[in-house]
């Protein structure tokens, strides 16, 4: 799919300044084009709520803010927000029946210094219910399509988010990460996608899926406003303890360097003899590029990486069985009717809300922290994930700036593709949630293609190493522009 040349976020900002454009005149170009998708047969269903008067009553504020003088980095901005992040006028439903209509009475921290930033949110966007998947099939209003190929996935749980930038609907949009969620969509869409450190992004109204996990993410057409983005949103916030204090750096003022002098270790785990040929030979040369700009290759080893999958697939559902017990039909969205007793609402509106996916998870993490399989299963997982962490801590202290690894094992997969397998689909995972379950910073940018669809490569950093991480994938999206390095 030819991309046209897309303006920057400080571009599309400065005409909003200068009077060359307006929020409402921006907002308007994003309903055509979601319009068109919509009546594309299929339609390409990246939102679950779009425009309407919210978003013209927040355009209307954004230029009314620009004409009293005012200057914000965003201003007239179109953003577009997973379905798992609170907002006061969209309904937050996870993709899921469960909460069908439900309007939350509070915003995400992320959201509000979006609109205080000037930008006027224009959507919800689709998702795996409750952020649980690897291609958004699993939202309960049906799947989001790639727009490089509608018989593909955009990958998931963030799909939505990335179908919505990748086809020029909104330039930026939120995502979240518990494993990969917006990396690996990225990935498959062709686009940037950003998982900060654990902790450098408050969660405050990211409906909860694995706590100890959950990070929001950025997902853009350029490193560029990608790190824009992650720094209007990053800092610490009194309403999430888990926010860390630390000051958040300039990431585009101090990205300009580029991948000079940096040491770029290659980790042998991520290039195993069975990844596909296609995203091998991407990779491969990417790699010649990220030389070739006067960076030190390195090849290192993190050896427990190769339990990841395991270790994930126990404590997210661990964690997931215990923070979505909260939807019991009492105090959220959809209530079973008939119900008479309180039993009868818990078991009728949970057996009714929850798609399969998620009773899943539910299952599989009950049993993993029940009597007698806690120390078997969540305490080993446990000790696992403190191993992948120390993996990634010990080659940093060796003097490795990032890593680099394909972001995915393979391009977008045919929707159904994985429908009988579910673990088919969380090896869709393998080269992302080993940032997640170390905390570190991790970030996909488009490196090429493999069979006419989009190939990611990733960097990973130090925990809130944002900075050379984001200087590492600028340099490579530099050079692979063929611009100066
Ligand atoms: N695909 C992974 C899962 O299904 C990651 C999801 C996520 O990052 N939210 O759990």
């Amino acid at each position: 799919m030819a991309r046209e040349p897309a303006p920057s976020l400080d571009a599309i900002a400065a005409a909003v300044l200068a009077g060359e454009t307006s929020a409402v005149a921006l907002l308007e170009a994003a309903e055509r084009e979601q319009a068109r998708r919509e009546a594309a047969d299929p339609p390409l269903n990246a939102f679950l709520a779009f425009g309407g008067e919210h978003a013209r009553a927040s355009a209307d504020a954004a230029d009314a803010r620009v004409r009293a003088g005012e200057s914000t980095p965003l201003a007239g901005v179109p953003v577009a927000v997973k379905d798992n992040l609170c907002t006061l006028d969209y309904p937050t439903t996870c993709g899921s029946r469960i909460l069908e209509g439900y309007v939350s009475p509070y915003e995400a921290t992320v959201v509000r210094r979006l609109r205080e930033a000037g930008a006027v949110v224009v959507g919800k966007t689709n998702l795996d219910e409750f952020a649980m998947g690897s291609s958004t099939e699993h939202s309960a209003w049906g799947p989001t399509r790639n727009p490089h190929d509608a018989a593909r996935v955009p990958g998931g749980s963030s799909g939505g988010s990335a179908a919505a930038v990748a086809a020029g609907i909104v330039p930026v949009a939120l995502g979240s990460e518990t494993g990969g969620s917006v990396r690996q969509p990225a990935a498959l869409c062709g686009i940037v996608g950003v998982k900060p450190t654990y902790g450098r992004v408050s969660r405050y109204g990211l409906v909860a899926f694995a706590s100890s996990l959950d990070q929001v993410g950025v997902m853009a057409r350029s490193v560029a406003d990608a790190a824009r983005v992650t720094a209007i949103i990053a800092g610490e916030d009194p309403l999430d303890s888990t926010a860390a204090l630390l000051p958040v750096p300039d990431y585009v003022a101090e990205m300009q360097s580029g991948l000079d002098g940096l040491v770029v270790g290659i980790p042998d785990e991520f290039f195993p003899d069975e990844l596909d040929a296609g995203m091998r030979a991407a990779c491969e040369a990417a790699i010649d590029v990220i030389r070739a700009t006067g960076a030190e290759v390195r090849r290192v080893s993190l050896p427990h990486t190769t339990h990841a999958i395991p270790t994930y697939y126990l404590i997210a559902p661990a964690e997931a069985s215990s923070n979505l017990a909260r939807f019991d039909g009492v105090r959220y969205g959809l209530r079973a009717a008939g119900a008479t007793t309180t039993e009868d609402v818990y078991y009728g509106t949970r057996a009714q809300g929850f798609g399969d996916e998620v009773k899943r998870r539910i299952m599989l993490g009950t049993y993993a922290l029940s009597a007698g399989y806690h120390d078997e299963y969540y305490d080993r997982a446990q000790r696992a994930r403190a191993l992948i962490a120390r993996d990634f801590a010990r080659v940093f202290a060796d003097g490795v700036d990032v890593l680099f690894t394909p972001t995915t094992p393979t391009t977008a997969f045919l929707i159904g593709e994985n429908d009988a397998d579910p673990y088919r689909m969380y090896l869709a995972d393998t080269f992302t949630v080993p940032a997640n379950l170390a905390g570190v910073p991790a970030i996909s940018v488009p490196i090429g293609t493999a069979g006419g669809l989009p190939v990611g490569g990733q960097f990973m950093a130090p925990m809130f190493g944002e900075t050379a991480m984001f200087a590492a994938a600028y340099g490579l999206e530099r050079a692979l522009a063929g611009g100066a390095e």
